[in-house]
């Protein structure tokens, strides 16, 4: 995720897990997400809030310096732990959590800047939805009321920018968008996208939120080419939503049998005796060197019953060595879908393997 934030022209930042009072108050959430906020505390006659939202700190990144429109988009990025109250009875494994982490970035930009930016943002969570093995979503667009209500922050003017410009970017890639009316967030309208993962079942994960409130809220600007100030445009954006919860997804959609790139541990050495454990060490050596996550097996089990015990455990990778192995310097390898691969130099074992991390290939 990190590389592809900074070739997609993000800056990664890291900001603290608590924040003055205060600044919950300027954003509003000490107001409107009082409820989700666990208890404030109280240090050295100060008050601090642990963090529900990255948000209001990205701003502050943001507000650091004066902006020139030249150095507009910027795109902040962090893998940020925020913390909400739940109540205990929705709390459900990995799925929801009190403590969780977001890959969360904000976009500042200018109006000429929005349509573009709602592109890059949906292709990359459609490229990252699809590294990771979901080839079927589903998007929905949800606007406001025309203003009927009066619940909604922002002017007609921006609405109409926001809408116009979520529904543009759909249309440039191609992405079907289910509108719904009066559904927004009362700071802006949103693309959410639903994947469907390998039983059917859909779960909400990207998102690109406007938010025409905050940007006033903390009197955002940068200087235009006119010599004027001016208020950039924000949107939120998420892609998985919550680590936690996109793993708990992962877990359901491949039934624990992840591709090699994402298995816990991509290769098992299982030496045959233990007269080949120094070399079993040596195999595995090689492979963390490589960045492969890999074990040894050194139990007492006969080796068909630790390639059973691997199988069980879905590991990608089984690479056998016995006294043929240590002496050619080969290992036989065994793949968790496809069997007995035959003997390979342990070079061409370890280039097949790590061939296949590196590439993100969703199957072996
Ligand atoms: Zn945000």
């Amino acid at each position: 995720m990190r590389e592809e934030y900074l070739s997609r022209g993000y800056s990664l930042v890291y900001t603290p897990h608590v924040g003055r009072w205060q600044l919950w108050e300027t954003s509003g959430h000490a107001n409107f997400y009082a409820e989700n906020m666990f208890d404030r505390m109280e240090l050295d006659d100060a008050e601090y809030q642990l963090k529900p939202m990255n948000c209001p700190f990205h701003i502050l990144i943001y507000k650091d310096k004066m902006r020139s429109y030249r150095e507009l988009p910027v795109r902040l990025g962090e893998l940020g732990t925020v913390y909400r109250y739940e109540r205990s009875g929705v709390l459900h494994g990995l799925l929801r959590v009190r403590g969780f982490t977001q890959d969360d970035a904000h976009i500042f930009c200018r109006e000429d800047q929005i349509e573009d930016e709602i592109v890059n943002c949906l292709q990359f969570a459609i490229d990252v939805l699809t590294t990771f093995g979901f080839d079927r979503y589903e998007a929905e667009l949800s606007m406001w009321d025309g203003g009927a209500s009066g619940k909604y922050d922002g002017t007609p003017e921006q609405w109409d920018m926001g809408q116009t410009a979520l529904q543009k970017a759909c249309d440039r890639l191609d992405v079907k968008v289910k509108v719904m009316e009066d559904e927004a967030a009362f700071y802006g309208p949103k693309i959410d996208v639903k994947l469907v993962d390998a039983i059917g079942r859909k779960w909400q994960l990207s998102t690109v939120q406007f938010d025409f409130t905050l940007p006033r809220r903390f009197g955002l600007e940068y200087i235009g080419e006119d010599g004027k100030a001016h208020q950039p445009v924000m949107c939120h954006r998420a892609l998985f939503g919550s680590i936690e919860r996109f793993f708990g997804i992962l877990i359901e959609h491949y039934a624990g049998a992840f591709p090699v790139w994402l298995a816990p541990v991509q290769a098992v050495v299982l030496p045959i005796a233990d007269r080949h454990l120094e070399y079993a060490n040596k195999v595995r050596e090689k492979l963390a060197a490589l960045g492969i996550r890999s074990e040894v097996d050194d139990s007492k089990e006969k080796v068909n019953n630790k390639i059973r015990i691997a199988q069980v455990n879905k590991v990608p990778f089984m690479l056998v060595v016995g006294d043929r192995e240590a002496e050619n310097g080969t290992v036989s390898l065994r793949n968790r879908r496809h069997g007995d691969q035959g003997s390979k130099s342990l070079d061409e074992a370890l280039a097949h393997i790590h061939g296949l991390v590196v590439s993100r290939k969703p199957f072996e």
